[in-house]
């Protein structure tokens, strides 16, 4: 399949040009134009003999737009197609203060969380750096009368550490200064945590924010609903998010579903501050958001507010998340599982 041009960097796109047999200066040029337009058509300042070149080898268009929903509170939600025929979700978050913009970065997920719809197909493939890429420039050029896009969340489907190479690519693309120039603590990159890959992304230059999808304070509670818990216990996953801010300097982020009766009484309150011990971090409490295919149900307003109320009384930093959107399919591969499901049934399977 034909690679899109939003995969490659200035360097890359040096070399396209110069195989093609072209101006030094048109790299610079294509680069300008992947973030204007999505057709080779409108790059018109290119000699058609160039363009020709450039369609015969690769694509312009990495993703086309299947569907959307807009939420009450402005959050827009778009079901994309990918030119091989997956479908995958981004967001678009309205915010007085920057918009944001949440990128899925694999088609389906492998780490088989049970609260969440992106892992209930199982996982299909990585999506390559341009294709996560086409999510923010696609949405950046839909919203341009709404104030742009200042923030970047890798938080849609997929683990983004769990296709860690694009990942790394991605956000070296997503704050190119030739490119769309998204600043570098204006990305957000959250992960079920996978302590290895943490250590690589600070080595590797990443200086954002780093967000931990924890959800339980013990390995026998986070077991029942993560399956990466197997694997890594929560203080082998805290300990890389210690070393992560030692070499960055940055506050990580503790994203924490708020579950009825399972993860939020004052016991686990406690468990979460003493794990957390000496942790320069900022708790994301997210109210659970039912899935159709769960039976977990979400902390009441009064738990969640308790939930918070200890920790802070407790000396940590928490605050409950005001969840966006949720009125459309809120969590993260809802839309597509929706779409899939209403597909398969017009097509009588
Ligand atoms: N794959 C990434 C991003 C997931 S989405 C990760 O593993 O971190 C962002 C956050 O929403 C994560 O913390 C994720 O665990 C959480 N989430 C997933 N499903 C949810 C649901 N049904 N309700 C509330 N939060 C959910």
């Amino acid at each position: 399949m034909k690679q899109p041009l939003s995969d490659f960097s200035l360097s890359e796109l040096a070399e396209i040009v110069a195989e093609a047999g072209e101006k030094k200066y048109r790299a610079a040029q294509l680069m300008r134009h992947i973030v204007a337009y999505d057709s080779f058509d409108e790059y018109t300042d290119l000699p058609k003999t160039f363009i020709a070149y450039l369609k015969e080898r690769y694509v312009d268009r990495a993703l086309t737009e299947k569907t959307r929903v807009t939420a009450s509170d402005g959050a827009i939600r778009y079901l994309f197609e990918t030119t091989s025929g997956d479908l995958i979700e981004s967001v678009f978050l309205p915010h007085g203060y920057g918009n944001s913009v949440c990128v899925s970065c694999q088609v389906g997920c492998a780490m088989g969380c049970v609260f969440c719809a992106s892992g209930e197909f199982g996982f299909k493939r990585n999506l390559s750096a341009g294709e996560i890429l086409s999510q923010i420039l696609y949405i950046v050029r839909e919203v341009k009368d709404k104030g742009g896009v200042k923030k970047v969340v890798m938080m849609g489907s997929g683990s983004p550490l769990h296709n860690y190479e694009q990942t790394v690519k991605f956000i070296k693309l997503v704050t190119s200064k030739d490119g769309i120039n998204i600043g570098m603590r204006s990305v957000s990159v959250s992960t079920c945590g996978l302590p290895d890959k943490i250590d690589m992304l600070y080595k590797d230059g990443f200086s954002g924010t780093l967000s931990l999808s924890l959800h339980a304070a013990t390995d026998f509670k986070r077991k029942k609903i993560m399956k990466i818990a197997e694997r890594y216990t929560v203080k082998e996953v805290i300990d890389s998010l210690r070393r992560f801010f030692d070499n960055t300097g940055r506050r990580v982020v503790i994203e924490y579903i708020l579950i009825g009766g399972f993860n939020d009484t004052e016991e686990d309150a406690v468990g979460l501050k003493n794990l957390l011990k000496g942790l320069c971090c900022h708790v994301n409490l997210i109210p659970l958001n039912p899935t159709d295919n769960c039976d977990l149900k979400p902390s009441s307003k009064k738990s969640a507010n308790e939930f918070c109320k200890t920790l802070n009384k407790l000396g940590l930093s928490a605050t409950v998340r005001r969840s966006m959107g949720s009125d459309v399919a809120g969590a993260c591969g809802q839309l597509k599982n929706r779409t899939v499901i209403s597909e398969r049934k017009k097509n009588g399977k």
